[in-house]
């Protein structure tokens, strides 16, 4: 896909006022910021995009500290089997990932390559997918959201401690919507803490890391507004599920204009599973009652684009304490911020 074309086909094709979503795309992809692979929303990282990443890290790291959370590691993708107990594809059928493979004969290899044969006679995008026909399913599948892997994993141990327990993930998430917005990608990173436990500390962890979160944003002097939201749930009965969701209040999130010109993009999120997990795993409290669940997520690409959008896209040039905040005594800082946070909560209690 030629980057220009694309960008003047859709704004030829989209109301005036949706054209300036292209520009920071191809800004970022001028600057090297973001790579172009030819498929919209997948690109590759240049160092400086990598290195706010890691930086993010670092600082959000800091902002757990306190936590004791068990850091735990997953590749992008999770047993099938764990994904279709999840209920996922209930909610999403049409954002999901899943990995096929060739598992045939010889026979079965002469037909892929002589479909393969056929398509490549054709242009990129009229290319025919037959030769896919010898593909089966795998038993694993793409990775919707960094905590899904952990629920059934925290299963398997056992009941829960009387203090519940606090997780530390981070992973490459995949999801099915290709956009021409970068703050859309189809294979991003979600930095999360997850909480399994009772519902009151549940609900004590997320509205801490409302205001955890916002401090983040506050730091990074991006502007910060926290909202009620709902997911995209698919199909007829989606908006009932998205409705319930918003009057039950499950989920929050921090949203920041980055590029869609139709409102802000949601970076962080605050989430409520009550016990939707805790019940398909039958992951248990220490006093046998159906565990709780809720996580926070960063989105960290999104946080990143954020900050190109508003602070340039040359790194040196960013404000001196955002740059301090990154680069600098990024430990020192975010505890000063706890502090303030922590000191602010009481003075509003006197
Ligand atoms: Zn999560």
């Amino acid at each position: 896909m030629n980057t220009m074309t694309d960008a003047a086909a859709l704004a030829a094709a989209a109301p005036a006022e949706l054209a300036p979503s292209l520009t920071l795309r191809d800004e970022l992809i001028a600057a090297g910021l973001l790579i172009d692979t030819g498929e919209n929303g997948l690109y590759g990282r240049s160092q400086i995009f990598e290195d706010v990443v890691d930086r993010l890290n670092v600082a959000i790291t800091h902002l757990g500290a306190d936590q004791d959370a068990e850091v735990l590691r997953f590749p992008p993708a999770m047993r099938r089997t764990d994904f279709e107990d999840s209920e996922y594809l209930k909610s999403f059928p049409n954002l999901a990932g899943t990995i096929h493979s060739f598992c045939g004969n010889d026979m079965g290899h002469q037909r892929l390559l002589r479909a393969l044969d056929d398509a490549m006679t054709a242009g990129d995008d009229e290319r025919s997918d037959e030769w896919m026909a010898q593909q089966k399913p795998t038993r694993v599948v793409l990775t919707p959201a960094a905590c899904y892997p952990i629920y059934p994993v925290m299963a398997r141990r056992g009941p829960l401690p009387a203090g519940g327990r606090t997780i530390d993930v981070l992973s490459y998430c995949f999801r099915h919507e290709p956009s021409l917005d970068p703050g859309r990608m189809q294979m991003f990173r979600q930095r999360e803490y997850v909480r399994l436990g009772s519902p009151d500390q549940v609900m004590a962890f997320r509205q801490m890391w409302i205001e955890r979160g916002s401090l983040l944003i506050d730091l990074l002097q991006l502007p910060v507004e926290v909202d009620l939201a709902n997911d995209p749930f698919f199909g007829r009965g989606g908006k009932i599920v998205a409705d319930s969701q918003r009057a039950q209040a499950l989920k929050f999130e921090l949203l920041i204009p980055i590029a869609d010109p139709r409102g802000k993009t949601a970076c962080l999120s605050f989430n409520y599973h009550m016990d939707h997990f805790g019940a398909i795993w039958k992951i248990a409290c220490d006093d046998s009652t159906v565990a709780h669940t809720g996580c926070v997520g960063f989105g960290m690409e999104r946080i990143t684009l954020a900050l190109f959008r508003h602070h340039g896209l040359d790194v040196n040039a960013w404000p001196d304490d955002v740059r301090a905040l990154l680069w600098g005594d990024t430990e020192a800082r975010v505890a000063h911020g706890l502090d303030e946070t922590k000191a602010q909560r009481a003075g509003e209690h006197v």
